[in-house]
């Protein structure tokens, strides 16, 4: 009988083999981190809520041309997804400055860049994920100058996708981080996740700075209802794709 075996168990999702070689089973967890695992907690219903999140929008995006690794959602925190070598960058989208671009650059929070802003950072732990010049990432062989090409392009592919989505729901992409992987055929798949806990998502109706978070930010400043506002973004992500609630 095949006995699931645990591949990597990351800060929010746990990854077992399956009986398909090319098929890996990622389980999302309720555990939260911030600020490199030195703020640590556990939201609940997350697990659940984020790989809702995360499939529906897998969906979206494979029906706009986007290769993902999604396969398919088997539990509501569970997820099958094609087997890939995870390429170690985190790539970053941002539409409006917030977070460490403010920090290190001294823009106002909320202002609206005059256009995406996409920055690749190397995604070590031990190192505290620094921010990359083109040419260290290309000095530390993280992608060809190919792949980073292509890498760029297909980020801000996915952030005109995503950006008028959320935009449908009546939330502002502000920024978020994408990760990828190649697949036995050097093919480029959009892996991880998409979620509250990658994005920040604004709600446009609400002006107040705090009130109008829903995302991990919520976590990361002790803003408080971090559960209803994960949940505000399930059922909005639903009800837009006509999935109603899960
Ligand atoms: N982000 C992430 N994982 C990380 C770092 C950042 O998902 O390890 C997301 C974060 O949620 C935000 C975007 O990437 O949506 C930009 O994050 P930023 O560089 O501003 O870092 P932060 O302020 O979160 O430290």
């Amino acid at each position: 009988m095949f006995q699931a075996e645990k591949l990597y168990e990351g800060k929010a999702k746990i990854v077992y083999t399956t009986p398909e070689p090319e098929i890996l089973l990622t389980v999302y967890k309720d555990d939260a981190t911030a600020f490199n695992a030195q703020k640590r907690g556990q939201i609940k219903g997350k697990g659940a809520i984020n790989c809702t999140i995360s499939a529906a929008l897998f969906e979206m995006l494979e029906k706009q041309g986007i290769a993902t690794h999604y396969i398919d959602k088997p539990a509501e925190n569970e997820m099958r997804v094609r087997a890939v070598k995870i390429i170690p960058l985190e790539v970053v989208v941002r539409n409006i400055a917030a977070g460490s671009l403010c920090k290190q650059t001294g823009l106002p929070l909320g202002k609206v860049l005059p256009q995406p802003l996409v920055e690749f950072y190397y995604k070590k732990d031990e190192l505290g994920d620094p921010l990359l010049t083109r040419d260290r990432l290309l000095l530390l062989e993280l992608a060809t100058p190919a792949q980073l090409e292509q890498l760029q392009t297909t980020a801000l592919t996915i952030n005109r996708h995503l950006s008028d989505f959320f935009g449908s729901c009546g939330i502002d992409l502000v920024d978020f981080k994408l990760e990828f992987g190649l697949d036995k055929e050097q093919k480029l798949l959009l892996a991880d996740e998409i979620s509250p806990d990658t994005c920040r998502l604004w709600d446009r109706s609400e002006t107040d700075q705090k009130a109008r978070v829903l995302d991990k930010d919520r976590f990361r400043q002790d803003l408080g209802q971090i559960e209803s506002a994960y949940q505000e973004v399930r059922e909005r992500v639903l009800a837009q794709l006509g999935m109603g609630k899960d």
